[in-house]
């Protein structure tokens, strides 16, 4: 992929980026409100080629938080979710995704029997991009709603599976507005990495879900061996440059989770794991790809975390008093 910023967009020495992308000083984590971090290293606001910085950069900072074990960057870029799908286009941004549908559509076929799925159920897709998985789901026969707030994401999945806009709730999940009880899954598959605020937007919709209904994640693995093994080449090469997150290039990752942040997450918002696993199959790296899953077989590492949820039947109290920061 080309660069995603034009030539003019000069990032150095600024507080405010182009499209209007503010950054923001963290001062406390943005999943569990400590502030205690662990510094992971730099990352620029460009794909970092081996030889490390070689031109003018802006350059991040990746921590990991030392509570709840997310990685993430500061200074934080705010709106640039908003920027990047207004520009991107869809057949670009999802080329790869589109790649693989055969295999995310196996893997729902494998996961429902597990959870009891029947026909009828209401499901929602958090960031539904595509609309592959709706399109899926509409076919095994459920109701199925998605929330995307791109525009531009939305008319390519109306255009590519016949969706109405009323499929969509057309926000950012943070924010949207959603019925209370009423579905009995929700997925959310590769997407918490790109919101703001991932601990906000699983709070609504932890709220839509119905007592006894199911929660799929998919989140970056902050452990990936991979990653670790780049990181370790940087040092040897005397930079403190990292390969976790990509805030400002795509994929535009601002959250890199591990285990530990999922079961963080499940406990606040009072839900039961079933399951946290490894994602061991890789979906990039061409000629390298079966290498890469076999070496994540072998070390029993995963490039992906995914998390089965559950809501509980009880009297739907949290568990715990939550923090100010956690109640919007
Ligand atoms: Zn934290």
């Amino acid at each position: 992929m080309k660069s995603f910023w034009s030539d003019k967009e000069r990032f150095l020495g600024r507080e405010v980026l182009p499209g209007g992308i503010r950054l923001r000083h963290l001062t406390t984590c943005p999943i569990c409100g400590n502030h205690a971090w662990r510094f992971v290293g730099r990352r620029m606001n460009q794909p970092q080629r081996w030889q490390g910085i070689r031109q003018p950069a802006l350059l991040l900072t990746v921590v990991q938080c030392r509570f709840c074990g997310v990685f993430t960057v500061t200074p934080f870029p705010e709106g640039i979710s908003t920027i990047v799908y207004e520009r991107i286009a869809p057949e670009e941004y999802f080329a790869n995704a589109m790649a693989f549908e055969d295999r995310l559509r196996d893997n729902f076929l494998r996961l429902l029997p597990q959870i009891g799925f029947r026909q009828n159920w209401r499901v929602l897709d958090v960031g539904a991009g595509t609309g592959f998985l709706m399109h899926c789901f509409r076919l095994w026969g459920a109701h199925v709603k998605g929330i995307e707030p791109s525009a531009r994401f939305r008319a390519f999945a109306c255009q590519r599976w016949h969706f109405t806009p009323d499929d969509f709730f057309p926000v950012h999940a943070e924010v949207a507005d959603l019925p209370e009880h009423t579905f009995h899954l929700i997925v959310l598959r590769e997407v918490l990495e790109h919101m703001e605020d991932p601990l906000r937007a699983l709070q609504r919709v932890t709220r839509a879900l119905l007592p006894g209904g199911f929660l799929y994640v998919i989140v970056p693995a902050a452990e990936w061996l991979l990653a670790r093994l780049l990181d370790c080449y940087y040092r040897v090469r005397g930079t403190q440059l990292t390969t976790h997150t990509a805030p400002l290039h795509p994929p535009f990752h601002l959250y890199e989770f591990t285990r530990r942040t999922l079961r963080y997450l499940a406990y606040t918002l009072n839900l039961y794991v079933v399951w946290i696993r490894p994602v061991r199959q890789v979906q990039f790296g061409g000629r390298w790809r079966p290498i890469l899953t076999c070496l994540n077989y072998v070390l029993r590492t995963g490039i992906e975390w995914e998390a089965l949820l559950m809501k509980p039947t009880g009297i739907d109290q949290p568990r715990i008093p939550a923090p100010a920061h956690h109640t919007h």
